[in-house]
């Protein structure tokens, strides 16, 4: 099989997830979109530690494995993922997992929703809890579906998050960044509260999407014209 590089990649962002305290045992998830529209997930069952290449498995759209060693199966969230790429024709790969501070927004049903940090507002804007639903059921795809139209990053009530991006790098960091909002914004709340940048400034920093050339979607952005 060949797609050595992407198989490559997929396991190197595994082992980081696993490595920043993303996920234990055998949660979390990763899906890339390969040339010819199928796609190239992680097996079920599996730590992300202990991912290598051959352990990938290939399906098609509709989540029919196409190829696997023995014993793998896709990810037990592929209708999760397999549902961000009907969505979303732009959306090129796909990441779940279970940061603990982002989480813990999730947990508490507190959406990271503040319009405070820059780096944020420019990159995701506001950053909602989708509502809940039963892992590996129907439930949870027809739950992120809406919130996908708008945003590039989710929390999963009572579960996790999900990003999604051109790339799986852009949706890798997009996971970073709303780990790292979901503690500076921690932090806020402990020392009186986060405050909102103010209307204007805003407005001035969602432009900045055009210059550093940021794909995908935001909530107060309308997206490019090439971004189906
Ligand atoms: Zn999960």
């Amino acid at each position: 099989m060949a797609y050595e590089k992407i198989k490559d990649e997929i396991c190197d962002v595994c082992h980081k997830m696993w490595q920043l305290g993303w996920v234990a045992a055998n949660d979390g998830n990763v899906s890339v979109k390969l040339p010819d529209g199928t796609l190239m997930v992680t097996p079920t069952g599996i730590s992300k530690s202990f991912i290598t290449p051959e352990k990938l498995v290939h399906i098609d759209r509709d989540g029919k494995i196409l190829e696997a060693e023995e014993g793998y199966r896709p990810s037990s969230e592929i209708k999760m993922h397999l549902r961000c790429y009907k969505e979303r024709e732009d959306v090129g790969a796909a990441l779940h997992a279970h940061p603990p501070t982002a989480t813990g927004f999730a947990v508490a049903h507190v959406p990271l929703d503040r319009y405070d940090m820059i780096e944020t507002v420019a990159t995701l804007g506001s950053i909602p809890i989708t509502p809940y639903g039963t892992p590996s059921t129907q439930e949870v795809p027809d739950a992120i579906a809406p919130y996908l139209a708008e945003h590039d990053a989710v929390l999963l009530e009572n579960h996790g998050a999900l990003t999604v991006g051109a790339t799986l790098i852009d949706a890798y960091y997009r996971m970073e960044t709303v780990e790292l909002f979901a503690k500076i914004n921690l932090t806020a709340y402990m020392l009186g509260g986060p405050k909102e940048i103010s209307r204007e400034n805003i407005d001035k920093l969602i432009e900045l999407r055009k210059y550093y050339g940021i794909t995908g979607r935001h909530p107060g952005y309308k997206h490019y014209a090439s971004d189906k």
